[in-house]
């Protein structure tokens, strides 16, 4: 079933059940008020007669009282204790026959709907004499019949009200009630099925530019934004950013593929070219010669290795790889950095300021990586005759590192760019054609992955200072 057809089908029910509610209630408070009414009227009038009637002189006077209580528009008739008759108006004689012994040991009856139990009285009929009854005249018709006792119990006066007129008006109205409660389900069903389209129409908007993004492979294409900014307005919106920053991440996928295959690319040719050079015209080679052709091809092969690991580096990255969690002691990490620095340098010299005891947590070997990084850059961009230092302490409930070095420096256009993905500034690019551009990426991951931060601060020419910060 349709989000619609629900929405309509759940708006009109409801309407319609609440809209049966009042209408019932209404049926049944109005039909009880109406007979409670008239069965006060029929009491007041049999009290009024009985009243006569005890003070009438003769029986003369009696049957001229009960003529003229006709005029009240009901019948009544006398009998005595045992039920037989003694007299009655001319009205009551077109009126059923209601046997007065019966009325009064049958159990009470309601003259109105069943429903009207549920509406309250309109007054309270204890401490009446009389009992209510209801006959049925020989054409159907219901009449209330009132029995009341009088003259001590000897006699018992019937007073007959025809209920011709209120019952058809009663069940008008429950017919009018009825006819409502069906109109106004039907139209909440309608209006509820027109709304819910119209309020479902940015959603069939949004399946059917998400189903041509799907089918285009593209990121490109947005939603038109309806012009309310309601619920589905924001669904829009959000819709929308999300297929931005999607749009960014799959512009940004291909664009480092392009650049990964681009790298690739450089050392693979010179392979090619020097192996073509070795195999085809091996014999025309000088022994100088070939053997700067197979230095040449090593050297392009060990920065293929290279660039290979960065990018499994940066892929595990991408793809969320968690990394490990221990207890690591970072100032024995970075003296084993140094180390391995020093068989890499080409004569510049390495001091430590400061070397406080830290231990914070993650993982050894990234935290490794991270620092080597730094060192490798700080050698291969400051010439033999410089200078790298490192220091680590702990400062605000952070193990800081700075590692700084007297070299080229980096150009302040390009300092904002050395985070990105293969990028590489120049002097750095023609001076060390091995370099990879993702050392800086893959340091920044790492830092980020351990809740701490890296920064480079440098002024051309004079040098790059790394801080990184990794929190206690
Ligand atoms: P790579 O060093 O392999 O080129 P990185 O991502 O490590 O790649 O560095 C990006 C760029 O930032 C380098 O190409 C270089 O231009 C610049 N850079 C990084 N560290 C230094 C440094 N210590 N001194 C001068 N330039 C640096």
């Amino acid at each position: 079933m349709s989000l619609r057809l629900r929405l309509a089908l759940w708006y009109g029910g409801l309407t319609t059940g609440v809209v049966a509610l009042v209408c019932a209630y209404s049926y049944a408070v109005h039909g009880r008020t109406h007979y409670d009414e008239l069965d006060g009227v029929l009491r007041a009038m049999a009290n009024h007669v009985v009243e006569e009637l005890e003070a009438a002189p003769t029986t003369d006077a009696r049957v001229g009282i009960l003529n003229a209580s006709q005029l009240l528009g009901a019948g009544f008739r006398v009998h005595d204790s045992r039920g037989a008759l003694l007299g009655q108006s001319s009205f009551a004689e077109a009126s059923p026959r209601a046997e007065p012994l019966s009325v009064q040991q049958a159990a009470p009856v309601r003259p109105y709907p069943w429903i009207g139990v549920l509406a309250p009285g309109l007054h309270n009929a204890t401490g009446s004499r009389g009992t209510f009854g209801v006959a049925r005249g020989p054409d159907g018709s219901r009449w209330r019949v009132y029995v009341v006792p009088m003259r001590g119990g000897n006699e018992l006066l019937t007073a007959l009200l025809p209920l011709r007129h209120i019952d058809a008006t009663i069940s008008q109205f429950g017919r009018l009630m009825l006819l409502m409660a069906i109109i106004g389900g039907l139209v909440t069903f309608v209006s509820g099925w027109v709304l819910a389209r119209r309020a479902l129409r940015p959603v069939a908007t949004l399946t059917s530019t998400a189903g041509a993004i799907a089918q285009s492979r593209t990121f490109s294409r947005r939603v038109p934004l309806p012009r309310e900014r309601d619920e589905l307005g924001v669904l829009a919106a959000t819709f929308n950013e999300m297929l931005a920053s999607l749009d960014d991440a799959y512009q940004a996928q291909a664009r480092f593929v392009s650049a990964a295959s681009h790298e690739m690319r450089a050392p693979l040719t010179v392979i090619q070219a020097n192996l073509e050079l070795l195999h085809g015209r091996a014999e025309h080679l000088t022994e100088h010669d070939r053997g700067h052709a197979i230095r040449e091809a090593w050297q392009e092969t060990s920065r293929l290795s290279r660039l290979v690991a960065d990018l499994l580096s940066l892929a595990r990255a991408d793809a969320g790889v968690p990394l490990r969690r221990e207890a690591v002691e970072l100032d024995r990490v970075l003296l084993t950095v140094i180390g391995e620095a020093r068989h890499l340098a080409q004569g510049q010299r390495f001091e430590i300021s400061e070397l406080a005891p830290t231990i914070v947590t993650g993982d050894p070997d990234r935290l490794k990586q991270l620092f080597l990084n730094l060192v490798d850059n700080a050698i291969k961009y400051t010439p033999p005759t410089g200078r790298i230092s490192a220091s680590l302490r702990a400062a605000g409930g952070y193990a800081e590192v700075v590692i700084r070095d007297t070299g080229i420096g980096i150009a302040s256009a390009d300092l904002p760019h050395v985070f990105e993905r293969f990028y590489r500034a120049e002097p750095a690019r023609s001076r060390d054609p091995g370099g990879t551009g993702l050392g800086l990426p893959i340091a920044r991951w790492i830092a980020d992955q351990h809740g701490g931060t890296i920064e480079l601060a440098s002024v051309a020419g004079h040098g790059v200072t790394a801080v990184v910060r990794l929190p206690l």
